[in-house]
């Protein structure tokens, strides 16, 4: 790793493998003049590539000392870096129409997507490899049970697409786990049809909170028996049974 120690703090597991680098690549086909960021460039295993293909990359890190080595080795014109953590950055300040991608961290994976979930409207689509665990979790559908609160949200503004499996031997040092590179594309404004995202937020957080439970103990104090009966939702179900419509249909109720 030309002298850099992997910071495990910082979920440092560098991608190593030159087709697995070429499929992501390829998967994200940058044009010359597209606003690409990548969250976590590390040594440079998707920079590099990337910057071939676009006129200008951003990139956001947070290690001083990766940061030093990228201040070295390209030209503040063709790469712009943002210093800092992700989780606070705000990707809206670079502009609209963004290519998010990145090898992200892991143990920071789920609160950047609930972070990123906020960017749809700048945002023309993300790449992210993740460990396969939460890709799982994202894609899930009802009645599956990785389906929880990362589904309903990142499904309520994304199209998800499951890309690449990727092994542990893909990377220096190896994670533990298995990874796979997942593709987002927001929405359409006209298909968030939840007159308070606070609200549904707020549902589906209260609904999963146990989610062994059935939703008339989980969603007790939100949703009554007569907002049950109005909806058509059976008090009987379980978080994990109920469609992202649906989570959008008690939202709408309660906000209306
Ligand atoms: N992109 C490189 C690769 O594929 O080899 C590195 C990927 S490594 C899994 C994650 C990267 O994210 C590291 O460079 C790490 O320093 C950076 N990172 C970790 N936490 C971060 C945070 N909160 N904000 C920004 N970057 C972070």
């Amino acid at each position: 790793m030309k002298g850099h120690v992997a910071r495990k703090r910082f979920g440092q597991n560098f991608l190593i493998d030159r087709g697995i680098i070429g499929a992501i690549v390829s998967a994200i086909d940058p044009k010359r003049n597209d606003t690409v960021v990548e969250i976590g460039p590390g040594l440079g295993a998707i920079t590099i590539p990337l910057l071939e293909r676009v006129d200008r990359l951003h990139v956001v890190e947070i290690d001083r000392d990766l940061i030093a080595r990228l201040k070295k080795q390209h030209a503040p014109e063709r790469l712009s870096i943002h210093e800092g953590d992700a989780l606070a950055f705000d990707f809206a300040s670079i502009g609209s129409d963004l290519r998010l991608v990145g090898n992200l961290p892991y143990n920071i994976s789920t609160p950047l997507l609930f972070h990123l979930a906020c960017y749809g409207q700048q945002v023309r689509d993300m790449h992210f490899m993740l460990q396969k665990e939460v890709v799982e979790r994202m894609v899930a559908e009802p009645g599956n049970a990785d389906y929880g609160r990362l589904s309903v949200m990142l499904q309520y503004s994304f199209w998800l697409e499951w890309l690449i499996d990727v092994p542990p031997e893909s990377f220096d040092p190896p994670p533990k786990v298995d990874s796979a590179v997942v593709r987002l594309i927001p929405k359409p404004l006209e298909a968030l049809t939840a007159r308070s995202p606070a609200m549904l937020e707020k549902v589906v957080q209260a609904a999963f909170a146990q989610r062994r439970k059935m939703l008339r103990n989980t969603l007790k104090g939100v949703l009554d028996e007569a907002g049950f009966a109005a909806l058509s939702i059976a008090p009987t179900l379980r978080p994990e049974d109920l469609p992202v419509e649906d989570y959008v249909r008690i939202a709408n109720y309660l906000t209306r």
